[in-house]
């Protein structure tokens, strides 16, 4: 791999930023002084070191993100802040992009990364990964919607959803609402909105908890995220 685009992907910045900082003779490989970005490197067996610190070249990232409401889940947009917007310079390598999405306002678990394999594992719907939400609902919801989520519910009119399991947390007769969790097994448009519209009620927030074995970190604030441990990434892989 070229000196330059390996110090890219190692989150030097964009090929510019990288050229200034070869030109401020900041960085060596195998201890001699690199000067030219355009030289080829073993990304695994040679050391590349910028001031001093040795870099470690890693193939995928992986961040777990508490998306706040707000933020697109996309990689750029010309109206709104994206996911990516959350992730800092340092870490912003190339091809990085959010493993599915979460509505504008929806918050929660979002796994960003640059693993395209990972991600098609998660997303096909072959695979059927369960979504774990919590959701407050404008309405009450019953016992007879746990029965038509767990029978699998039309939404839309004509979209057939596979079975899923609600959890009814409390409910408020006064305000005339509900907290509810709700796992889904597929990724439709929109699905959990349209699910609970089609039992005559309203999803005022949403949030997502997990996504197959990945779970929030609770103590992640909204907008912040984190690497993945590895734990965590081999419950995932
Ligand atoms: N279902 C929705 O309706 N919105 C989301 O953001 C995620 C699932």
């Amino acid at each position: 791999m070229r000196l330059d685009k390996f110090l890219s992907h190692t989150g030097f910045g964009s090929r510019k930023e990288v050229k200034e900082l070869l030109k401020k003779k900041q960085v060596t490989v195998n201890g001699v002084l690199a000067k030219d970005g355009k030289f080829n490197i073993n990304e695994f067996e040679d050391e590349v070191a910028v001031s001093d610190e040795v870099v470690i070249y890693k193939k995928f990232a992986y961040y777990m993100l508490n998306k706040p409401k707000g933020v697109v889940s996309a990689t750029e947009d010309n109206l709104h802040r994206t996911v990516l917007d959350l992730i800092s310079a340092q870490d912003r390598l190339p091809g990085l992009f959010p493993v599915g999405r979460l509505d504008k306002n929806t918050t929660g678990l979002l796994l960003i990364t640059n693993d395209g394999d990972l991600s098609h594992q998660l997303l096909s719907p072959k695979k059927k990964v369960p979504k774990l939400y919590e959701a407050k609902i404008a309405g009450i919801m019953t016992e007879e919607d746990i029965l038509s989520f767990s029978k699998g519910i039309t939404i839309s009119g004509n979209e057939e959803c596979l079975p899923a399991n609600l959890v009814i947390l409390s409910t408020d007769e006064l305000a005339n609402s509900s907290k509810i969790q709700l796992e889904i097994v597929e990724g439709k448009f929109h699905q959990v909105k349209r699910m609970v519209e089609a039992v005559g009620k309203k999803v005022v927030e949403l949030n997502r908890l997990s996504m197959g074995g990945l779970i929030l970190d609770d103590s992640l604030k909204k907008g912040n995220y984190r690497e993945l441990s590895k734990e965590e990434l081999e419950e995932l892989l």
